[in-house]
Parts: structure tokens; C-alpha cells; sequence
């Protein structure tokens, strides 16, 4: 994912080369999002003067903002988003012999947290409308092994959660949410982690409540769950001197911990800048007939980590787009049972159509709270354009 181009050429770079960036319309925000930089310099300030360095107060701190934003009894500050769903499975008991439902459509990190616990991921296609794992092809892929599933809440638009509980239960399998896309986002008014045993979140610099290097948090309803999650992240330590279980180590930097609360306060107005410039995409978009995008639904508070649609000669609209300074981008285009790291695994073209369909066709658009609406209006413009020719 990190060597496209048009992630080495964004708003981050120095002064000095951005004479050569061509794109213009980044997913990439970074400088603008930290032009107050020093007021977070100041906080962490006081990290430094009181050496609170692990595990510090801002951690704690961070931790109680982050399950009241959800609703959510207890927070786990871990290392990466992948950490959180990794300690989650290993919290859960899940392992070698064991296996573990996810779509193929998704980034690696789901389907790797899967693997490094030394379990099976096995894969389920998705929906065509929303990207979403078919709830009603989880039954046929469960089997004796099987124990738990990973949805993943697409681009911030969570599953029927309602729905998977009760396949869940029927076969008591656990649920781990990949909610990394998911950050304030609902469902009937419910947050990821409501109806599951966790919910995984990550900080990396491009999803919406974004850190300065790497973070992670996990949510849970369960105390036993979050007392384990707290041992696996330090070392299995109930004290300095005292080691329950050899364990990891994946604390929530304290430093970053500081960060991600200053973004909370920020987190609405994020949140609003994406589902509002995501509204006028769609009412723009809508009547292009070369472009499918996905029904909204009343329920859902989808607070769009992506932009994406279905459209037609996708790889020449991305060229185009890319030509007019717009960084069109493709979130993903190989699904991942056709990756070699999923060799083993058995799997071939043809075994997810959906998943497939989806890699050749979808695109992204840049939607951040730094998009303006000239520049909504031109890559509006732009993609008539494409088609029109
Ligand atoms: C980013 C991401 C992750 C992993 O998060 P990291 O913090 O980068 O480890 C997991 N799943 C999905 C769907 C993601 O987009």
C-alpha cells in the first residue's frame, strides 16, 4: 500500500518538492491537519517533565474519552490496530487448529492478525452494496473449527451487528470488530463494540483520528476480557514483579495517547466534514449512469474513512482523474485470498466474485475535512468529463 506514487508525492513533503507533486486533491492532509502542532508539543511537554512514558495518565485518560465517545465499559490502549485485533484473539483463546470467518476484501492487516495467532482465516465474500461481509453466507462456512468471525466495518459503515450476534450465538462463536475504519460510527444508534466480545480501532496517520506514528485501542463490554487484554499488552505483568502469563509488549504510546486525545475534541467536527462533503459527492454523483455508488441507509451513521464506488473502466477514470491533479485511488485492488501470502490457504479466482468485482471496479476519492467545495465540484466536473468523452 505504501509504494503508489501518490502517496509519496502529498501535502506532507517539504517545501521543496512540492514544486514536483502532481497531484493536487490529496488523501493525504497532514500538514493542514498539524499547522497547531505546537499546542501539542506543549502537552507532551508534560509527559517528558513528569517521565510519565508508560502506560502514563494520558493513557488512562485517553482511554476513558475514548470508551465514553462509544458507549463502551472499558478501553485497552494497544500498539496498532492490528495489535488490538491480534490481543483480542489471543484474549479469546483462539489459535492453532482454530478457525476464524472474514471477508476477502479488506486491508491485510485483518486477515494477518488472523494468521499470527496461528489460527485459519477462512474467508466469506461481501455484499455488493456497502462492501460488507454477506451475513448470509457466514452459515455455509462454518465448520466444527470455527471460532469466532472478523467483520470488517467497511469505510466506516457497520455490519448488521443485530444480525451477526445471533449467527454468533447460534454456533457460539466470539466476534472481534475490525472497527478501524470505524471511529463515532453507528448503527440503529449502537457503536462497533456493542454486540461483540471486542472492537479493534486504529490510529494510523490515515484514518480518521489519526496519531503521529502508530496506536491502537480495543473496546469491550467485558470486564474478565479488558483484566486479560491488560496483562497480554505489558508483559502478562499483574506487577512490577509479578508475571501472570508471558505475554506481549503493546502499550498505547503515552506520547500518542496525548495526541489522540487532543483529536477527540476535534473528532466531530471530522467526523461532519466527512459524512457532509461524502452528501454532496453522492447528490452530484448519483446520475452518473457509469458510476454505482452505495445505498444509504437511515440507520447508518457511515462516517466514510473512504469515499468509494463501483464504476466503469475504472483503471482509465483513475488515470484521468490522476491527470487532472485528483488522487483517485484504489482501496484494493488484489482481494486477499488471491495474494501470495495466501497460497497455502487453497483458494482461487473465481471463489469470491464479489470480492473480485469489487478490486476491478471501486474507487476513492478524497473527502477530508481540508476538501473544499470547488474542489468537490471539480472532481465532480472532472468525472463527467471522463464520461462524457
Ligand atoms: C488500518 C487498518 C488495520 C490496521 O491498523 P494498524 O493500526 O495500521 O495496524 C486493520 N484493518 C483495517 C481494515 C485497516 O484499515
Amino acid at each position: 500500500m505504501h509504494n503508489e506514487p501518490s502517496q509519496l508525492i502529498g501535502n506532507f513533503l517539504p517545501e521543496q518538492y512540492k514544486k514536483d507533486a502532481l497531484l493536487e486533491i490529496n488523501h493525504n492532509y497532514l500538514t493542514s491537519q498539524f499547522f497547531d502542532y505546537k499546542e501539542i508539543f506543549k502537552r507532551i511537554e508534560g509527559v517528558v517533565l513528569e517521565n510519565d512514558f508508560t502506560l502514563g495518565k494520558a493513557v488512562d485518560d485517553f482511554e476513558k474519552r475514548f470508551a465514553g465517545i462509544h458507549k463502551a465499559e472499558y478501553a485497552i490502549g494497544v500498539g496498532s490496530g492490528t495489535d488490538a485485533i491480534f490481543l483480542s484473539l489471543k484474549a479469546l483463546g483462539i489459535g492453532p487448529g482454530d478457525e476464524v470467518i472474514t471477508p476477502p476484501f479488506t486491508f491485510f492487516a485483518t486477515v494477518g492478525a488472523i494468521a499470527t495467532t496461528g489460527a485459519t482465516p477462512v474467508f466469506v465474500d461481501i455484499e455488493i452494496d456497502g462492501f460488507n461481509l454477506n451475513l448470509d453466507l457466514i452459515e455455509g462456512a462454518i465448520t466444527p473449527r470455527t471460532r469466532a468471525i472478523v467483520p470488517v466495518h467497511w469505510a466506516g459503515r457497520i455490519c448488521d451487528m443485530r444480525k451477526l450476534r445471533q449467527i454468533a450465538d447460534k454456533y457460539q462463536l466470539k466476534i472481534v470488530e475490525d472497527a478501524c475504519h470505524a471511529v463515532s460510527a453507528t448503527r440503529d444508534g449502537e457503536f462497533a463494540g456493542a454486540l461483540s466480545e471486542t472492537a479493534c480501532f486504529s490510529f494510523h496517520p490515515l484514518k480518521n483520528l489519526n496519531v503521529w506514528g502508530d496506536g491502537g485501542i480495543i473496546l469491550t463490554n467485558s470486564l474478565e476480557l479488558s483484566k486479560r487484554l491488560k496483562l497480554l499488552r505489558n508483559h502478562g505483568l499483574v506487577s512490577r514483579n509479578e508475571c501472570h502469563e508471558f505475554a506481549y509488549n503493546s502499550r498505547l504510546d503515552t506520547v500518542q495517547a496525548v495526541i489522540a486525545d487532543y483529536l477527540c475534541d476535534k473528532l466531530s467536527g471530522i467526523t461532519n466534514a466527512r459524512i457532509n462533503n461524502s452528501k454532496y459527492l453522492d447528490s452530484h454523483l448519483k446520475d452518473v449512469p457509469q458510476i454505482q455508488l452505495h445505498t444509504r441507509m437511515e440507520n447508518l451513521k457511515e462516517v466514510y474513512h473512504l469515499y468509494s464506488f463501483l464504476c466503469e473502466k475504472r483503471d482509465d477514470l483513475s488515470i484521468f482523474l490522476r491527470s487532472k491533479g485528483i488522487d483517485a485511488k484504489i482501496h484494493y485492488p488484489t482481494p486477499l485470498h488471491l495474494q501470495p501470502a495466501a497460497s497455502h490457504l487453497g483458494y482461487k479466482r473465481g471463489d469470491f466474485p464479489i470480492s473480485e468485482r469489487v478490486s476491478n471496479q471501486v474507487l476513492s476519492l478524497p473527502v477530508h475535512e481540508f476538501i473544499s467545495i470547488e474542489q468537490l465540484d471539480f472532481m465532480v466536473q472532472s468525472i463527467k468529463e471522463f464520461y462524457d468523452a
